[in-house]
């Protein structure tokens, strides 16, 4: 029988989320965000090992959002960018900065902020976004 985990989800993620915590693979060095726990390069997952990431990459591309979904409606116009984590991994997360300042290939780093309020519920998340480096 395998073995499963007692904790909620959420909760074992928290880690990932906010700690920006991937996973690296022992025997081929590939690094993933978010975390994987079978390396799909070598076929194996005894050798994986989780890894602080730096926080730090370069932007890809980049999209301004200016139709928000609900809960994000304030938030608009704001920036999502695909960026290349000096780590390896590319992921997707928001620039706090405003679109005008925000072009390919510049540096940026994580910041952790507010990400959404749920205004009837008072609910508060938060999270990592990215800051462009001075
Ligand atoms: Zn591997």
């Amino acid at each position: 029988m395998p073995h499963t985990s007692s904790v909620p989800l959420p909760w074992r993620l928290k880690k990932h989320r906010y700690g920006l915590v991937g996973t690296t693979c022992n025997y081929c060095h590939s690094v993933y965000f978010p975390p994987r726990f079978f390396c799909p390069v070598c076929q194996k997952k005894d050798g994986i090992k989780e890894r602080k990431l730096t926080g730090s990459g370069e932007i890809l591309s980049f999209t301004t959002i200016n139709a928000a979904p609900k809960g994000f409606e304030n938030q608009t116009p704001y920036t999502i960018a695909a960026i290349k984590l000096d780590d390896g991994p590319i992921i997707t997360a928001q620039i706090v900065e405003t679109p005008k300042k925000i072009s390919i290939g510049k540096q940026v780093s994580t910041v952790f902020r507010k990400i959404h309020e749920d205004g009837h519920a008072g609910l508060i998340t938060y999270g990592l976004k990215f800051k462009i480096n001075k």
